[in-house]
């Protein structure tokens, strides 16, 4: 038995932030029951409340740290399971800013589950917890409350199957993890608490991908191609090599340009892209399902750490509290740290402080949130304020990424600050900001590609 912080916590939703909190509350409560809509796979498997496993789903270098913290030898596990991995600078084969960033190794460990394979793992890892019961097929209705509302004591959940009456699950902590669906900010309107403030960056993004058979040789020994979109080439794509010889391709246009569904348009579009490279692959390649589309209409942040007064014994996690533009590849990864986070703050508390807890995971949020809608208003029809400073980053980073071409030490400073492992001002200290001033001075008028590479076995 644990160190209890109470009997029971109740988790609403089982994909990858109510897993992570599971996780972390299993380490504190006796017991821990997650609420889940859809029938939970016993395997790697997509189901209708996560249609966005479907796209490709990378995991940053930071959020990987993360999760091998939260589930020891997960990364081994997922190797053994068949996931691809590579060096993020030698073996994907980036073109960021127009530029292809020169191959060189950078300590960054690109890890290509698929995202059905990533949440089977940690479901299964999570099922074994002593502590942890999954209720699957159960729809979350509501929270119950005391009479005066200050403390939320449970949630209201009806099962799907056989569309029995509700029933309340009691419990001291509720963590609501559904996603960018979550109505807790509803709740607390109905319960008399202001509701979080609310930031949208309007992309218009749409997404189309596909899968593939892998045949040995088809990339060069690359495990993926990430083709970003420009404000002068707004539309962008990647691939990503995964378990059992497939690979996912992913494209995606902006602002109303959508990528087709029917397999010819599919293909037609990845054609437009700055670059070649996927729609060579592309070109040869056996599909092996049709095109699948998803809509994301804007980057949602719900700004909880805003709030100066909010019930105890309620907390929020997850894409319910910052869903990011998905081409960033951040939402699983912020999830992570906030499960960290989570564990940190029930090490130092008796007792959960919601207040305070979103002030912690409102500083999580706020670098990936503002790299991302930092690089979403350089495209100059996506509407916001854009600010001087905002301006001045992305006229330095467009001068790194055109360095990074020649330079593998730009590339992989960028790299890191991507994937969370340092922070946005390392691209300004001043031995990166010297060699981006020696990159613009000896730079030729028009670069060319930086060379290909020998062709290799594919690492697995
Ligand atoms: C197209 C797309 C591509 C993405 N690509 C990446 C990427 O490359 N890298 C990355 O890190 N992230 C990516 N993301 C984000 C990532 O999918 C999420 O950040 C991640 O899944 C964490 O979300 P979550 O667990 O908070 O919510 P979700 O994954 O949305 O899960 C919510 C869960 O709650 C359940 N639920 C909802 N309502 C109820 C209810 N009333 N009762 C019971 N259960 C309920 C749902 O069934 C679901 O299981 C992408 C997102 C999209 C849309």
């Amino acid at each position: 038995m644990p160190d209890t912080r109470g009997d029971r916590a109740v988790v609403l939703g089982a994909s990858m932030a109510g897993l992570l909190a599971a996780r972390v509350l299993a380490d504190a409560y006796a017991e821990v029951v997650v609420v889940e809509r859809d029938e939970l796979p016993h395997s790697a498997a997509h189901r209708r409340g996560v249609p966005q496993s479907r796209h490709i789903h990378g995991l940053l270098t930071r959020g990987q740290h993360a999760l091998e913290e939260l589930f020891d030898g997960v990364t081994a596990e997922l190797l053994d399971l068949g996931s691809p991995t590579g060096d993020m600078l030698e073996d994907i084969r980036a073109y960021v800013g127009g530029h292809r960033l020169q191959p060189g190794p950078s300590g960054l460990l690109a890890l290509q589950a698929s995202r059905p394979l990533l949440e089977a793992s940690l479901r299964a890892r999570v099922r074994v917890l002593p502590a942890v019961a999954f209720m699957d097929q159960c729809d979350v209705a509501g929270l119950t409350t005391t009479y005066d509302g200050g403390r939320v004591t449970g949630a209201r959940v009806i099962r799907r199957l056989d569309g029995s009456a509700e029933q309340t699950l009691t419990a001291d902590l509720v963590v609501d993890a559904t996603g960018r669906g979550s109505r807790t900010p509803a709740w607390l309107e109905m319960l008399g608490y202001p509701r979080p403030p609310v930031e949208r960056v309007r992309t218009g993004l749409a997404y189309a991908s596909r899968t593939y058979r892998l045949v040995p040789g088809l990339l060069d020994g690359d495990v993926g191609i990430l083709t970003a979109a420009t404000p002068g080439h707004p539309r962008g794509g990647a691939l990503a090599v995964m378990e059992n010889d497939r690979f996912l391709v992913t494209l995606f246009g902006i602002l109303g340009d959508r990528p087709p569904t029917d397999p010819k348009g599919f293909t037609d579009f990845a054609a437009t892209l700055q670059f070649p490279d996927i729609h060579d692959v592309l070109h040869d390649a056996e599909p092996l399902d049709e095109p699948v589309p998803f809509r994301h209409p804007a980057s949602v942040r719900h700004r909880y750490e805003r709030l100066s007064r909010s019930p105890e014994g309620l907390l929020v996690l997850g894409d319910a509290v910052c869903t990011f533009n998905p081409i960033y590849g951040q939402g699983m990864s912020v999830a992570a740290l906030q499960a960290l986070a989570l564990r940190a703050h029930l090490q130092q508390h008796t007792e959960p402080r919601p207040v305070g807890f979103f002030r912690q995971i409102g500083r999580i949020v706020d670098v990936p949130w503002s790299m991302a809608t930092g690089g979403d208003l350089a495209f100059p029809d996506v509407p916001g304020h854009r600010t001087v400073r905002m301006r001045v980053l992305n006229r330095y980073l467009a001068m790194l990424l055109a360095g990074a071409a020649h330079d593998p030490r730009l590339g992989r400073a960028f790299l890191r600050v991507a994937g969370l492992v340092d922070p946005p001002q390392a691209l300004l200290a001043p031995g990166v900001a010297a060699r981006v001033l020696r990159a613009g001075l000896h730079r030729p008028s028009s670069a060319p590609p930086a060379a290909g590479r020998p062709a290799r076995q594919l690492q697995r």
